[in-house]
């Protein structure tokens, strides 16, 4: 039943000691990484690892195996590229949540930020919001529900919605602001990286929320700009590319917003 050969084995952990074995699997998997996964594979929240879904430039999403067999989704912060960390602190300070933060090393940030993910995740899964069930996290490492069918994920909206009808897209639009309502005033959280490109199609159809590690707070001092951009991005999206023309106004969603 499976389309990958498995590229870590918990039997596989005596033999693979060596670390300059794990660094030439892929550069994710550097020596701290390793000891991450078979941490999470001792506490038997992982079985086996297999396939890569998603290379992005600062995480990778694996294909995983939970110990009854279901798949879960591993995503893998990198902590060897540079680049993000400065942007990714203006999400971190600023949430009253992380008031004790002092970043100490750039490995530091990475951790700050995959348990904010998972924090995230669990604030808006716990109230409903239409996100991966989280599932654990160490380091750099944030495992959660599987989002698709026959260990095949769910596409994007991007990546769906030209083979949708109107009537579809229509609901689609309506189900993501409801979404959005429910993560400000239930999760009392706002995205801040809402698009095309972090909402999967579920058939039915329905959607999933990803990505949330940049979601703040509503006490963050930025929260109110975020949400506007969420609201633009998925309204530019909606006239553009969908050509939906009944959109909600910004104006109007930020009022209901403030009511709630
Ligand atoms: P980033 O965009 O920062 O690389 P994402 O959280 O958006 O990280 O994940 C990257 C990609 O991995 C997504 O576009 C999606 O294709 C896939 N993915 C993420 N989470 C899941 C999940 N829970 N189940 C299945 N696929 C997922
Ligand atoms: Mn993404």
């Amino acid at each position: 039943d499976e389309d990958f050969e498995p590229i870590i084995r918990r039997g596989d952990l005596k033999r693979y000691k060596d670390k300059d074995l794990f660094e030439t699997v892929e550069e994710v998997f550097d020596t701290k990484t390793v000891m991450t996964i078979l941490y999470l594979m001792r506490k038997r929240i992982i079985r086996r690892m297999n396939g890569v879904i998603s290379a992005g430039k600062e995480a990778r999403v694996y294909l995983g195996f939970g110990w009854k067999n279901e798949p879960l989704a591993v995503k893998i912060y990198l902590t060897s590229t540079a680049v993000f960390k400065k942007g990714m602190l203006k999400y971190i300070i600023g949430d009253p949540r992380f008031e004790d933060f002092k970043p100490g090393d750039t490995r530091d940030i990475i951790y700050a930020w995959t348990r904010k993910e998972f924090r995230n995740l669990k604030r808006m899964f716990n109230v409903g919001v239409k996100v991966p069930k989280p599932i654990a996290f160490k380091n750099n490492i944030l495992v959660m529900e599987f989002m698709g069918e026959n260990n095949k994920r769910y596409p994007l909206l991007i990546e769906a919605y030209s083979h949708l009808s109107i009537n579809e897209l229509r609901k689609i639009y309506e189900y993501i602001l409801e979404e959005l309502f429910k993560t400000v005033c239930k999760a009392n959280l706002v995205h801040g990286d809402l698009s095309e490109y972090n909402i999967m199609i579920k058939p039915g159809p329905d959607i999933v929320i990803i990505d949330v590690s940049q979601a703040v707070h509503i006490d963050h001092p930025n929260s109110l700009e975020f949400l506007i951009r969420d609201i633009n991005n998925i309204n530019r999206f909606f006239r553009e590319k969908v050509g939906l023309d009944e959109l909600e106004n910004v104006d109007e969603i930020l009022e209901v917003v403030k009511k709630c």
